[in-house]
């Protein structure tokens, strides 16, 4: 599966945000720092509306949505790259992730310490990246000879990887993150710089943890990160964790009315479980039918075959052709039948890049 890493300073709601998204007690959250020393991984389903809307065409009994995982990630502190704190452990969590949450704290409160003793979020966010900046140049510094020493020798493998290497020790002298190299890059090339598996590398979303009335509109600390996240070409979302643990709680009409009090339209928790789909650039497919309406996840610019495999193996091996209606067609038209003979079911083959929405039924050998 899928997987999206909480990181952030100690202190600022991650625990708390990562309990509502999973609804467990699994990571208690606390007044002190340090308190989520072991990673704890969340599954969570992925809201989408448009499953309803096929269940009652098609009738199913049953919907069954699709999930990403997210993992709470033990905090760090300023000196993580140099071994402080839980520096080593922390950095070794996030190699495991396919991308980042950046919870920051803007929200007020005397009675909860803040590590630096301010808030300033832009800052802290700099904070966390410096040490993945650092962490990533120690990487690439001892691997660099190697590879250089190889890729002499007529190591093919190595030839690959030392351009890459060396554009990313470049950005990271500069002090900037090796996410900037990726925009406009080559496929093969990506591939390649992917297995250097560096930090900051990674997709980042950030999250602007804030008070309870500031949850609609956002405060002046939320709009500095927005501005930060747009030059850096990343997305900020703006979440009340402590609203949101409430929310998790409550029965679904009872939520309903909470939001609305609090001027809001849907759980937050809601906008970052999408948010973090779209960082992890994914796409949901649909099968229909009577016993169930089920969404699946695949990476965006999968081909049916591999579109099949996420279901099971066999289809992968077996696929003849995959049955495709798009989202649209089969909600106006009103399902299978009608699309078909509407002439709006297409047999796409091996080569069709599966479009987000796809109502699909595949063909296959067993
Ligand atoms: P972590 O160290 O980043 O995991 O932070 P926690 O989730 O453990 O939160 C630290 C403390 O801040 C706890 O006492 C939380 O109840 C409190 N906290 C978290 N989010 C908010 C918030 O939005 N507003 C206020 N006032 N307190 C919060």
């Amino acid at each position: 599966g899928f997987k999206c890493g909480i990181v952030g300073l100690p202190n600022v709601g991650k625990s708390t945000l990562f309990n509502a998204l999973t609804k467990t007690a699994a990571a208690q959250a606390a007044n002190y720092p340090f308190c989520t020393i072991e990673p704890n991984t969340g599954e969570v389903a992925v809201p989408d509306e448009r499953m309803r809307k096929i269940a009652a065409i098609a009738k199913s009994k049953e919907i069954i949505p699709t999930r990403i995982s997210f993992v709470d990630i033990a905090g760090l502190v300023r000196g993580a790259s140099k071994g402080e704190g839980l520096g080593n452990q922390f950095l070794a969590n996030i190699r495991e992730v396919d991308a980042i949450v950046h919870v920051l704290r803007c929200f007020e409160d005397d009675d909860i310490t803040h590590v630096e003793g301010r808030i300033d979020p832009v800052a802290d966010a700099e904070t966390i990246e410096t040490e993945l900046m650092l962490a990533d140049l120690e990487s690439l510094e001892r691997r660099t000879e190697q590879t250089r020493k190889r890729a002499t020798g007529k190591d093919k493998e190595a030839a690959l990887l030392l351009p890459m290497m060396e554009a990313s020790l470049k950005l990271l002298q500069e002090g900037k993150p090796v996410r900037l190299l990726l925009e406009g890059m080559a496929a093969e090339d990506l591939k390649i710089l992917r297995t250097l598996n560096l930090l900051t590398s990674k997709p980042v979303l950030y999250v602007c943890n804030v008070a309870e009335g500031d949850a609609a509109e956002g405060n002046a600390h939320t709009k500095a990160v927005a501005e930060m996240a747009a030059a850096q070409g990343a997305e900020a979302v703006v979440i009340s964790a402590a609203i949101e643990s409430e929310v998790a709680q409550l029965p679904e009409a009872e939520a309903r009315e909470f939001l609305d009090a609090m001027g809001l339209e849907e759980p937050g928790l809601d906008r970052l479980i999408r948010a973090g789909y779209r960082l992890l650039e994914l796409i949901t497919y649909f099968t229909a039918g009577p016993k169930e309406t089920r969404a699946w996840t695949v990476k965006r610019g999968s081909k049916a075959p591999q579109a099949a495999g996420v279901i099971h193996s066999d289809f992968e091996r077996g696929f003849i052709r995959a049955q495709t209606i798009a989202y649209d067609d089969y909600v106006e038209l009103g399902g299978e039948v009608p699309a078909k003979e509407a002439g709006r079911a297409r047999d796409e083959g091996k080569e069709y890049v599966v479009q987000d929405g796809d109502v699909l039924l595949f063909r296959f050998n067993t």
